[in-house]
């Protein structure tokens, strides 16, 4: 099988991307790397801030929940998404660092495939009658303590201990 061959993924408007460029550039390596789904470096900070908050009993990441929040408190019905900035567009000074020069149209769609699919998901939670807090790696990086104050505060029901699976669904009528 020739190593050249393309896979392609159907864009909004049905305009074909290619999966993945080369790493032609540390730009697009960067960006490549700050792609890592899970325990990213602004999510392990906050979940050590929560933690050190007394604010626990939240699950990563469970797949009974629609869109797999970062941290989910199911018994608040309360779901907490970390994004990168640049990753996910915020309109920061982090998000504006400079596109990978290459495979620059890739980029615009890879990225506005992100926010849309941001924005289901919470769409998606909020009409299950969740909350839904968005917090982005500027903030944590300014003011992580603050960021985890804000998540514990949203929360409903106060601290129980770790709940089972089936308890945390039916408590979050999933
Ligand atoms: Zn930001």
């Amino acid at each position: 099988m020739s190593s050249s061959r393309k896979i392609y993924v159907l864009a909004p408007g049905r305009q074909k991307v290619p999966r993945s460029p080369p790493p032609s550039s540390p730009a697009a390596t960067a960006v490549m790397k700050a792609n890592r789904a899970r325990n990213t470096r602004p999510e392990v900070a906050l979940r050590r801030a929560l933690w050190a908050l007394g604010t626990r009993g939240y699950r990563l990441s469970p797949r009974y929940v629609p869109g797999r929040p970062d941290i989910t408190f199911a018994g608040d019905r309360l779901a907490v998404f970390v994004h990168g900035c640049f990753w996910h567009r915020h309109g920061c000074e982090k998000a504006g660092r400079e596109l990978p020069k290459s495979n620059r149209k890739y980029w615009e769609i890879k990225f506005q495939l992100n926010v849309d699919r941001d924005e289901r998901k919470v769409r998606t939670l909020e009409n299950l009658g969740w909350r839904v807090l968005t917090v982005w790696e500027c903030e944590i990086e300014r003011a992580v303590e603050t960021v985890a104050r804000k998540v514990g505060a949203e929360r409903t029901v106060p601290h129980v201990s770790m709940l089972s699976k089936d308890q945390t669904r039916r408590l979050a009528g999933l």
